[in-house]
């Protein structure tokens, strides 16, 4: 069984392109690493299960090396929520849980209680010059009426008509088996359209109210094949290679070392000092490390062969 697939397709003769992903196992093997550290109460796990699918959705419309970063910068009882999808389809995800989050709150009361919340994407090249910052787009999460987004799926559509000039239309869904999603999207201009992407078609109207019937219960119990034919059975749709995603954390001993360096000397043996050993968890993954007297040591010993490097666990 995969970790979860990943299915793009297009409509013959409609500028109109999609994806539907589904993280099955990698899904529930990223929360299982969580729950090591501490598991996220269910309001916020359901919304980073939401994220990695949207992330994924995004990611695999986009030629770039790199990764792309969703964010949701919150005012509520979620401080942050990140979700991070690599160009081999690998996810890993976190929240900065800052309150106490009630068991039914939504979008807004987890992240915009105040009006002031945040949606921003990032799209990081893997091979970035130092000092360049990432291309990054950022919308609140209130439309211009100054109303919440009610859901992530807005507040998404939002964010691709404001930021990228692209109509977008998403059905999202996660429980704690399986985080799902379907994206439908108007081709841009000059991928076989030659009209303006945000001018109402009335192929990209049919199409995406064909899509918006899909329940959450269908999303996150029927297999990518199940649920094109029960959407798209009458259109005709032209699907491309699935492919595989994973949940894959980035981090690693030596970008900890990294960030321990970077915190200094004395600070680092005060810890040691105090608690016999340096303990550093990976928000992302629960890996714990730990750096013990002698590490330490070994790490600031002069003459300093290693280079002290600036890496943070992000
Ligand atoms: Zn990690």
């Amino acid at each position: 069984m995969s970790a979860g697939d990943l299915h793009r397709f297009s409509f013959e003769g409609a500028p109109v392109r999609g994806a539907l992903v589904r993280l099955t196992t990698s899904w529930r093997e990223a929360l299982r690493r969580r729950a090591v550290v501490g598991a996220f109460p269910a309001p916020v796990r359901l919304l980073l299960g939401e994220m990695a699918a949207a992330g994924m959705l995004m990611r695999s419309g986009i030629k770039f090396d790199g990764a792309l970063v969703l964010q949701l910068k919150g005012d509520g009882p979620v401080g942050l929520a990140v979700a991070e999808i690599t160009s081999g389809l690998s996810f890993r995800a976190t929240a900065q849980v800052v309150d106490e989050v009630a068991a039914d709150a939504t979008l807004a009361g987890l992240v915009n209680v105040g009006g002031g919340g945040l949606c921003a994407i990032t799209l990081d090249p893997r091979d970035r010059p130092a000092g360049r910052l990432p291309y990054q787009g950022v919308v609140p999460l209130s439309d211009d009426g100054g109303r919440a987004m009610t859901c992530l799926a807005d507040a998404l559509e939002y964010y691709m008509l404001q930021s990228e000039q692209l109509a977008t239309r998403f059905v999202l869904a996660a429980n704690d088996e399986v985080a799902a999603g379907l994206m439908l999207q108007r081709m841009p201009a000059g991928e076989g359209a030659a009209h303006d992407p945000l001018t109402p078609h009335e192929d990209f109207e049919r199409i995406t109210a064909l899509g918006g019937s899909l329940t959450s219960t269908e999303l996150l119990t029927l297999d990518a094949d199940s649920i094109l034919h029960r959407l798209f059975w009458q259109e005709s749709v032209m699907r491309y290679a699935p492919r595989a995603v994973d949940f894959r954390c980035s981090c690693s001993r030596e970008r900890v070392r990294g960030m321990l360096l970077a915190l200094g000397r004395e600070e680092i043996e005060d810890i040691v000092a105090e608690q016999t050993q340096v303990e550093v968890g990976c928000d992302f993954c629960g890996e714990q490390y730990r750096f013990d007297a002698v590490d330490v040591g070994e790490m600031f010993a002069p003459p300093s062969a290693q280079s002290a490097g600036t890496d943070t666990l992000q």
